[in-house]
Protein backbone atom coordinates (compact mmCIF):
# COMPACT_ATOMS: atom_id res chain seq x y z
CA UNK A 1 0.00 0.00 0.00
CA UNK A 2 0.88 3.87 -0.82
CA UNK A 3 0.70 4.69 2.96
CA UNK A 4 3.43 1.84 4.12
CA UNK A 5 6.06 3.95 2.15
CA UNK A 6 5.41 7.31 3.74
CA UNK A 7 8.30 8.63 6.59
CA UNK A 8 6.48 9.33 9.93
CA UNK A 9 7.75 12.05 12.45
CA UNK A 10 6.71 13.42 15.16
CA UNK A 11 6.22 17.36 14.16
CA UNK A 12 7.30 20.38 16.00
CA UNK A 13 4.09 22.09 17.16
CA UNK A 14 4.62 26.33 16.69
CA UNK A 15 2.55 28.53 18.22
CA UNK A 16 -0.80 29.31 16.79
CA UNK A 17 -1.05 31.94 14.37
CA UNK A 18 -4.57 32.92 14.97
CA UNK A 19 -6.16 36.00 13.14
CA UNK A 20 -8.54 38.53 15.29
CA UNK A 21 -9.41 42.13 14.98
CA UNK A 22 -7.66 43.62 18.33
CA UNK A 23 -6.36 40.34 19.75
CA UNK A 24 -2.96 40.77 21.72
CA UNK A 25 -0.69 37.82 19.91
CA UNK A 26 1.98 37.25 22.59
CA UNK A 27 2.39 33.42 21.82
CA UNK A 28 5.20 32.94 19.41
CA UNK A 29 7.85 35.77 20.52
CA UNK A 30 7.27 38.01 16.94
CA UNK A 31 8.56 41.67 17.68
CA UNK A 32 5.64 43.88 18.09
CA UNK A 33 7.56 46.99 16.26
CA UNK A 34 7.78 47.25 12.40
CA UNK A 35 10.83 46.38 10.63
CA UNK A 36 13.53 48.60 9.88
CA UNK A 37 12.34 51.84 7.56
CA UNK A 38 15.49 50.97 5.23
CA UNK A 39 14.59 47.20 4.83
CA UNK A 40 11.01 48.19 4.47
CA UNK A 41 12.47 50.80 1.20
CA UNK A 42 14.55 47.74 -0.12
CA UNK A 43 11.59 45.60 -0.19
CA UNK A 44 9.74 48.35 -2.03
CA UNK A 45 12.47 48.58 -4.57
CA UNK A 46 12.84 45.49 -5.73
CA UNK A 47 9.35 45.20 -6.87
CA UNK A 48 10.01 45.22 -10.80
CA UNK A 49 13.49 44.01 -10.77
CA UNK A 50 14.96 42.19 -13.45
CA UNK A 51 16.56 39.81 -10.98
CA UNK A 52 13.36 38.02 -10.09
CA UNK A 53 14.20 35.91 -13.39
CA UNK A 54 17.71 34.50 -12.28
CA UNK A 55 18.95 31.98 -10.02
CA UNK A 56 19.51 33.75 -6.61
CA UNK A 57 23.34 33.34 -5.53
CA UNK A 58 23.66 29.68 -3.49
CA UNK A 59 25.35 30.93 -0.82
CA UNK A 60 23.37 34.16 -0.02
CA UNK A 61 26.47 36.24 -1.90
CA UNK A 62 25.82 40.04 -0.77
CA UNK A 63 23.89 39.29 2.58
CA UNK A 64 26.98 36.97 3.93
CA UNK A 65 29.01 39.23 3.12
CA UNK A 66 27.03 41.96 4.92
CA UNK A 67 27.01 39.61 7.61
CA UNK A 68 30.53 38.87 8.14
CA UNK A 69 31.31 42.68 7.89
CA UNK A 70 28.13 43.54 10.30
CA UNK A 71 30.06 41.01 12.63
CA UNK A 72 33.76 41.16 11.97
CA UNK A 73 34.81 37.96 11.03
CA UNK A 74 35.34 36.66 7.42
CA UNK A 75 33.01 35.89 4.37
CA UNK A 76 33.94 31.89 4.67
CA UNK A 77 32.61 32.09 8.42
CA UNK A 78 28.98 32.58 7.87
CA UNK A 79 26.05 30.18 6.56
CA UNK A 80 22.85 31.79 5.56
CA UNK A 81 19.43 29.59 5.80
CA UNK A 82 15.85 29.95 5.21
CA UNK A 83 15.28 31.16 9.12
CA UNK A 84 17.55 29.66 12.09
CA UNK A 85 15.58 26.63 11.55
CA UNK A 86 17.28 25.63 8.38
CA UNK A 87 20.49 26.69 9.60
CA UNK A 88 20.02 24.07 12.94
CA UNK A 89 18.35 21.32 10.65
CA UNK A 90 21.40 21.77 8.26
CA UNK A 91 23.81 21.17 11.41
CA UNK A 92 21.96 18.34 12.66
CA UNK A 93 22.37 17.13 9.78
CA UNK A 94 26.12 17.76 9.16
CA UNK A 95 27.37 17.71 12.24
CA UNK A 96 26.33 15.29 14.49
CA UNK A 97 27.19 11.96 13.15
CA UNK A 98 29.53 10.14 15.81
CA UNK A 99 27.09 7.88 17.48
CA UNK A 100 27.46 9.07 20.77
CA UNK A 101 24.43 10.84 22.27
CA UNK A 102 24.35 14.74 21.35
CA UNK A 103 23.20 16.52 24.73
CA UNK A 104 20.83 19.28 24.94
CA UNK A 105 18.65 20.17 27.91
CA UNK A 106 15.44 18.77 29.04
CA UNK A 107 13.92 21.68 28.68
CA UNK A 108 14.61 23.79 25.89
CA UNK A 109 13.86 24.72 22.64
CA UNK A 110 11.58 21.50 21.25
CA UNK A 111 12.72 21.71 17.70
CA UNK A 112 16.24 19.98 18.76
CA UNK A 113 14.41 17.01 19.50
CA UNK A 114 12.22 16.14 16.62
CA UNK A 115 15.53 16.76 14.39
CA UNK A 116 17.44 14.53 16.39
CA UNK A 117 14.85 12.26 15.56
CA UNK A 118 14.45 12.66 12.04
CA UNK A 119 17.69 12.82 11.19
CA UNK A 120 18.51 9.11 13.43
CA UNK A 121 20.28 11.46 15.57
CA UNK A 122 21.37 9.83 18.73
CA UNK A 123 20.71 11.82 21.55
CA UNK A 124 20.23 12.44 25.24
CA UNK A 125 18.91 15.10 26.99
CA UNK A 126 20.25 16.74 30.37
CA UNK A 127 17.88 17.88 33.20
CA UNK A 128 17.81 21.71 33.99
CA UNK A 129 19.15 22.54 37.73
CA UNK A 130 16.03 22.92 40.09
CA UNK A 131 16.22 26.48 39.37
CA UNK A 132 15.73 26.14 35.71
CA UNK A 133 19.66 27.17 34.78
CA UNK A 134 21.75 24.97 32.66
CA UNK A 135 24.47 22.76 34.78
CA UNK A 136 27.93 23.27 32.28
CA UNK A 137 29.39 20.00 34.00
CA UNK A 138 26.64 18.29 33.02
CA UNK A 139 28.08 18.43 29.42
CA UNK A 140 31.64 17.41 30.62
CA UNK A 141 30.49 13.70 29.56
CA UNK A 142 31.08 11.83 26.38
CA UNK A 143 29.00 12.84 23.90
CA UNK A 144 28.18 13.26 19.78
CA UNK A 145 27.97 17.34 20.34
CA UNK A 146 25.75 20.00 22.38
CA UNK A 147 23.03 22.04 21.58
CA UNK A 148 22.44 24.72 24.18
CA UNK A 149 19.94 27.68 23.44
CA UNK A 150 21.38 30.98 25.03
CA UNK A 151 19.34 32.41 26.50
CA UNK A 152 17.41 29.35 26.83
CA UNK A 153 13.57 28.95 25.47
CA UNK A 154 11.05 28.48 27.07
CA UNK A 155 12.64 29.94 29.97
CA UNK A 156 14.52 32.82 28.91
CA UNK A 157 17.19 32.14 31.28
CA UNK A 158 21.02 33.41 30.59
CA UNK A 159 23.56 31.29 30.82
CA UNK A 160 27.18 33.27 31.59
CA UNK A 161 29.96 32.45 29.04
CA UNK A 162 31.93 31.14 31.82
CA UNK A 163 29.54 28.23 31.20
CA UNK A 164 29.23 28.31 27.65
CA UNK A 165 33.26 28.13 27.32
CA UNK A 166 33.24 25.57 29.78
CA UNK A 167 31.61 23.23 27.55
CA UNK A 168 33.75 24.30 24.89
CA UNK A 169 37.02 23.10 26.74
CA UNK A 170 35.45 20.27 27.43
CA UNK A 171 34.59 19.11 24.16
CA UNK A 172 37.35 20.11 21.78
CA UNK A 173 36.98 17.24 18.78
CA UNK A 174 33.09 17.64 18.85
CA UNK A 175 30.97 20.28 17.93
CA UNK A 176 28.84 22.84 20.39
CA UNK A 177 26.25 24.76 18.22
CA UNK A 178 25.03 27.80 20.69
CA UNK A 179 21.32 29.26 19.53
CA UNK A 180 21.43 32.58 20.43
CA UNK A 181 17.70 33.62 18.49
CA UNK A 182 17.34 35.84 21.32
CA UNK A 183 20.85 37.00 22.31
CA UNK A 184 20.32 40.69 21.23
CA UNK A 185 17.72 40.99 23.96
CA UNK A 186 20.59 40.26 26.55
CA UNK A 187 23.99 40.76 26.10
CA UNK A 188 25.87 37.44 26.42
CA UNK A 189 26.89 36.54 23.07
CA UNK A 190 29.13 33.76 22.07
CA UNK A 191 30.53 35.58 18.97
CA UNK A 192 33.87 36.60 20.81
CA UNK A 193 34.74 32.89 21.87
CA UNK A 194 35.57 31.83 17.88
CA UNK A 195 38.79 33.26 18.20
CA UNK A 196 39.83 30.50 20.61
CA UNK A 197 37.23 27.38 19.79
CA UNK A 198 37.33 26.11 16.72
CA UNK A 199 34.48 23.53 17.47
CA UNK A 200 31.85 26.47 18.09
CA UNK A 201 28.86 27.19 15.67
CA UNK A 202 27.14 30.27 17.08
CA UNK A 203 23.46 30.40 15.33
CA UNK A 204 21.40 33.98 14.90
CA UNK A 205 18.21 34.68 13.35
CA UNK A 206 16.35 37.71 11.78
CA UNK A 207 12.59 36.62 13.28
CA UNK A 208 12.67 37.60 16.85
CA UNK A 209 14.91 40.60 17.17
CA UNK A 210 14.82 42.44 13.79
CA UNK A 211 10.80 42.00 13.24
CA UNK A 212 11.49 39.57 10.09
CA UNK A 213 9.60 36.07 11.32
CA UNK A 214 8.02 36.37 7.88
CA UNK A 215 11.49 36.60 5.94
CA UNK A 216 12.84 33.76 6.94
CA UNK A 217 16.38 34.66 7.46
CA UNK A 218 18.69 32.77 10.19
CA UNK A 219 22.71 32.58 9.63
CA UNK A 220 25.56 30.66 11.30
CA UNK A 221 28.77 31.64 12.13
CA UNK A 222 31.89 29.49 12.56
CA UNK A 223 34.92 28.49 11.38
CA UNK A 224 35.44 28.08 7.50
CA UNK A 225 35.91 24.39 7.69
CA UNK A 226 32.38 24.04 9.31
CA UNK A 227 31.01 26.54 7.14
CA UNK A 228 31.99 24.73 4.07
CA UNK A 229 30.89 21.93 5.34
CA UNK A 230 27.43 22.96 6.14
CA UNK A 231 27.58 24.59 2.27
CA UNK A 232 28.37 20.88 0.85
CA UNK A 233 25.00 19.14 2.98
CA UNK A 234 22.64 22.12 2.08
CA UNK A 235 23.86 21.97 -1.32
CA UNK A 236 23.49 18.29 -1.94
CA UNK A 237 19.66 18.78 -1.13
CA UNK A 238 18.46 22.29 -2.87
CA UNK A 239 21.32 24.40 -3.72
CA UNK A 240 19.28 27.71 -3.99
CA UNK A 241 17.52 28.21 -0.32
CA UNK A 242 17.82 32.33 -0.30
CA UNK A 243 15.90 33.73 -2.48
CA UNK A 244 16.35 37.25 -3.95
CA UNK A 245 14.30 39.17 -1.58
CA UNK A 246 15.87 38.07 1.56
CA UNK A 247 19.26 38.59 0.37
CA UNK A 248 18.70 42.22 -0.41
CA UNK A 249 15.95 43.17 2.31
CA UNK A 250 17.95 41.10 5.21
CA UNK A 251 21.23 43.26 3.74
CA UNK A 252 19.47 46.49 4.06
CA UNK A 253 18.50 45.61 7.99
CA UNK A 254 21.61 45.35 8.49
CA UNK A 255 21.95 48.99 8.03
CA UNK A 256 20.00 50.26 10.17
CA UNK A 257 21.50 49.76 13.74
CA UNK A 258 19.63 53.01 15.35
CA UNK A 259 16.86 51.47 14.51
CA UNK A 260 16.89 48.07 15.64
CA UNK A 261 18.67 49.57 19.12
CA UNK A 262 16.04 51.70 19.44
CA UNK A 263 13.45 49.07 19.05
CA UNK A 264 15.74 46.38 21.50
CA UNK A 265 15.60 49.09 23.87
CA UNK A 266 11.76 49.27 24.39
CA UNK A 267 11.14 46.05 24.10
CA UNK A 268 13.76 45.29 27.27
CA UNK A 269 12.56 48.33 29.21
CA UNK A 270 8.91 46.88 28.85
CA UNK A 271 10.28 43.53 29.76
CA UNK A 272 11.33 44.40 33.33
CA UNK A 273 8.09 46.87 33.87
CA UNK A 274 6.33 43.51 32.57
CA UNK A 275 7.87 41.81 34.99
CA UNK A 276 7.29 43.80 38.19
CA UNK A 277 4.04 44.43 37.18
CA UNK A 278 3.49 40.05 36.59
CA UNK A 279 5.04 40.15 40.24
CA UNK A 280 2.83 42.17 42.06
CA UNK A 281 0.04 39.90 40.74
CA UNK A 282 1.50 37.20 42.52
CA UNK A 283 3.47 35.76 39.72
CA UNK A 284 7.01 34.02 39.81
CA UNK A 285 8.73 35.35 36.83
CA UNK A 286 12.16 33.69 35.90
CA UNK A 287 14.78 36.44 35.25
CA UNK A 288 14.58 36.78 31.19
CA UNK A 289 17.73 37.92 28.84
CA UNK A 290 14.69 37.18 25.67
CA UNK A 291 11.74 39.19 24.79
CA UNK A 292 9.47 36.57 26.33
CA UNK A 293 9.01 35.85 30.28
CA UNK A 294 8.46 32.67 32.08
CA UNK A 295 5.79 32.94 34.14
CA UNK A 296 4.08 30.37 37.37
CA UNK A 297 1.24 32.15 39.62
CA UNK A 298 0.84 31.22 43.02
CA UNK A 299 -2.37 30.23 43.22
CA UNK A 300 -4.12 29.86 39.31
CA UNK A 301 -2.96 26.93 37.21
CA UNK A 302 -1.49 27.96 34.13
CA UNK A 303 -3.86 26.50 32.26
CA UNK A 304 -6.88 28.03 33.59
CA UNK A 305 -4.80 31.55 32.71
CA UNK A 306 -4.12 30.39 29.02
CA UNK A 307 -7.61 29.43 28.40
CA UNK A 308 -9.30 32.48 30.21
CA UNK A 309 -6.90 34.84 28.16
CA UNK A 310 -7.66 32.96 24.86
CA UNK A 311 -11.42 34.03 25.95
CA UNK A 312 -10.59 37.54 25.74
CA UNK A 313 -8.32 36.87 22.41
CA UNK A 314 -5.00 37.57 24.24
CA UNK A 315 -2.68 34.21 22.86
CA UNK A 316 0.07 33.33 25.28
CA UNK A 317 1.84 29.77 25.06
CA UNK A 318 1.03 27.02 27.59
CA UNK A 319 3.69 24.09 27.36
CA UNK A 320 1.72 20.72 28.97
CA UNK A 321 5.36 18.88 29.63
CA UNK A 322 6.50 17.97 32.70
CA UNK A 323 8.42 20.58 35.20
CA UNK A 324 7.09 23.28 33.17
CA UNK A 325 2.97 22.72 32.65
CA UNK A 326 2.24 25.47 35.47
CA UNK A 327 4.20 28.42 33.49
CA UNK A 328 2.97 30.46 30.72
CA UNK A 329 5.41 31.76 28.28
CA UNK A 330 4.62 35.44 27.36
CA UNK A 331 6.08 37.39 24.25
CA UNK A 332 7.39 41.26 25.46
CA UNK A 333 4.99 43.21 23.18
CA UNK A 334 3.99 47.12 23.19
CA UNK A 335 3.57 48.74 26.14
CA UNK A 336 -0.37 49.29 25.43
CA UNK A 337 -0.31 45.43 24.68
CA UNK A 338 1.56 44.54 27.45
CA UNK A 339 -0.96 46.90 29.80
CA UNK A 340 -3.64 44.90 28.26
CA UNK A 341 -2.42 41.86 29.29
CA UNK A 342 -2.07 42.61 32.85
CA UNK A 343 -5.65 44.46 33.07
CA UNK A 344 -7.01 40.55 31.67
CA UNK A 345 -4.79 39.31 34.12
CA UNK A 346 -5.67 40.65 37.08
CA UNK A 347 -9.74 40.47 36.55
CA UNK A 348 -9.09 36.31 36.16
CA UNK A 349 -6.86 36.30 38.76
CA UNK A 350 -9.66 38.07 41.14
CA UNK A 351 -12.26 36.17 39.44
CA UNK A 352 -10.58 32.74 40.29
CA UNK A 353 -9.71 33.25 44.09
C1 LIG B 1 12.42 31.17 17.24
C2 LIG B 1 13.54 30.24 17.50
C3 LIG B 1 14.27 29.66 16.46
C4 LIG B 1 13.84 29.70 15.03
O1 LIG B 1 13.77 30.89 14.46
P1 LIG B 1 13.61 31.07 12.90
O2 LIG B 1 12.37 31.86 12.76
O3 LIG B 1 13.54 29.75 12.21
O4 LIG B 1 14.84 31.82 12.52
C5 LIG B 1 15.38 28.91 16.78
N1 LIG B 1 15.74 28.70 18.04
C6 LIG B 1 15.06 29.20 19.06
C7 LIG B 1 15.50 28.93 20.46
C8 LIG B 1 13.92 29.98 18.83
O5 LIG B 1 13.19 30.44 19.84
Amino acid sequence: MLSDNFRRVDPYTPGAQPHFANMVKLNTNENPYPVSPLAAKAAAEIRSSELFRLYPPTDAGELKRALAEYHGVNDDQVFVGVGSDDVLAVIFQTCFASGEPVLFPDISYSFYDVWAKMFGVNHATVPLRENFTIDPSQYVQPNGGVVIANPNAPTGMVMPLSGIETILKANPERIVVVDEAYVDFCKETSLPLLDRYDNLIVVRTYSKSRSMAGMRIGYAIAKPNIINALESVKSAINSYTINWPSVVIGSAALKDEEYFRSTIDKIVATREWMTKELEKLGFRVLPSGANFVFASHEEVPAKVLFEKLEEKHIFVRYFPKKRIDNFLRITVGTDAQTQQLVDALTSIIQDYV
